[in-house]
Formats: C-alpha cells, structure tokens, sequence
C-alpha cells in the first residue's frame, strides 16, 4: 500500500538535499564533499576542555561543511528521507562505541541499549519530534547481537539555547536536566548503554546524558556522534582527500 510518503515522491522529484539539483537525495559532488569530512578511521573525540565524567566518545568525521549542512537538512529542513544516509554514517562509530568488552558481552546477553539524547526543548517545540530517534535506529541495525533503541532521556528542568554558550556555561547550563523517570528505570539498571548525539560541540551533553543513565543504575556508558567541532577533534585522524 502506498503510504503518503511514497505519493509525494511520485510528484516531487527527488532533490539533492544540499545543492537542490534534480536526482538524488544526495547527488555524487555533495557526496564527495560529505565523504571528505569523514576521517579515515573512526576517531576517539576528546573536547578541549574535557567535562568531567564525559563517557569514550567515538566519532565518524568533522562537523564541517557538508557534512553539517546534511545533519541540518535532515533535521530543520524537512529532510527526513536522509534517515537512512544519516544513519549509515553514524553507524562505524557506533561499532567502535559497541567493541569494549562490557558492550560485546551485552549484545549476546540482556541487549545493549543505545540512547538518543535530548534535543533542547527550543528545538524539541519547534521540529515536534526527536529527529535523532530515527537515525539511531537505522545506525543499530548494523551492530551484531541483540540492540535495544532507547530513548528513556527526559528533561527534569527548562534549558537555555546553547548556540551561544561556552564550554563551562554549557555545562553549568545541562548539569542536572536530564533524568530516566522511574518507569523507565528497570530498562536502564545493569544495562551497557551506548549514548548517542548527532554532532559533537563541548561534550556537554554527552557528559550529563551519561550521568542521568549512571544515577539510574547503568553498568557502564559510552558514546558515540557522527561527527564532532574541528578544534575538538582529537586523535590524530586526517581526513579522506
Ligand atoms: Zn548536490
């Protein structure tokens, strides 16, 4: 059955959803470009400063150019088609966050969880869903073994727009506003989470996403972005030419 997805591609042509030219959602010049903001391998992101308690924290790429503008298409410009690509970008270092021992034993035990984190409540009213969720999920289908996609964060208090903060005001501003409600607790005790963000700027996020999934109960976080802010990206990655 045609679901009203599939009605509006049969009228819109697809369009590439960074320079706008008929084809592809994403057509092979952008992809280029997208591609060369990925590093070779997946690198570990280490925020200068680094927040105390920040969990490993793996990325793909550099939140640059392209491929910022395809996180920001798919999430504020009415992109959602982007999911999948989205998620295919995510996924290697999602595996990286996955291949620690407590992660691999809970993919062929209890399932490992992976959390979408909150989007700031300004964003939340405005897009009226949690874009992430779906990138997620295609992500995860590419771990082996048992994978629970979770999103069990909640705001527990009103945040300020970020964009404009610095690093300690970030994280003064996140400390203590996300928690697991009580309900959602028994998903979280003794479970492996991997915590999972789009793009990386201060790690402030990751940072009280991990303490609100440790206070429920979590055996162990660690994180993984698709991309992170150049001048926080460590590890001595290069990117693809
Ligand atoms: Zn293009």
């Amino acid at each position: 059955m045609l679901v009203l997805r599939d009605l509006v591609d049969l009228v819109l042509p697809v369009t590439c959803a960074l320079c706008h030219r008929p084809g592809a959602r994403l057509c092979r010049t952008c992809r280029g470009e997208v591609r060369a903001c990925l590093s070779v391998d997946v690198t570990r992101c280490r925020p200068d400063p680094e927040p105390a308690g920040m969990p490993s924290c793996w990325v793909a790429g550099a939140a640059t150019g392209a491929l910022r503008a395809l996180v920001t298409a798919y999430k504020d410009e009415d992109r959602r088609d982007l999911a999948g690509a989205l998620g295919a970008l995510l996924a290697p270092a999602l595996r990286r966050a996955a291949a620690g021992p407590e992660a691999r034993a809970a993919l062929v035990g209890r399932g490992l969880l992976v959390v979408p984190v909150l989007g700031s409540p300004r964003a939340r009213r405005r897009r009226g869903d949690v874009p992430l969720v779906s990138v997620v999920q295609a992500a995860s289908r590419a771990l082996p073994g048992r994978v629970v996609v979770a999103p069990v964060l909640v705001p527990t208090r009103v945040t300020r727009d970020q964009s404009r903060l610095g690093a300690q005001a970030r994280a003064d501003n996140l400390a203590h506003s996300m928690a697991v409600p009580e309900r959602r607790e028994p998903t979280v005790r003794g479970s492996v989470c991997v915590v999972v963000d789009d793009l990386v700027t201060t790690g402030a996020t990751l940072t009280e996403a991990a303490r609100a999934l440790t206070d429920a109960g979590a055996a162990g976080v660690v994180a993984a972005a698709i991309g992170a802010t150049p001048r926080r990206f460590g590890g001595g990655s290069r990117p693809i030419s």
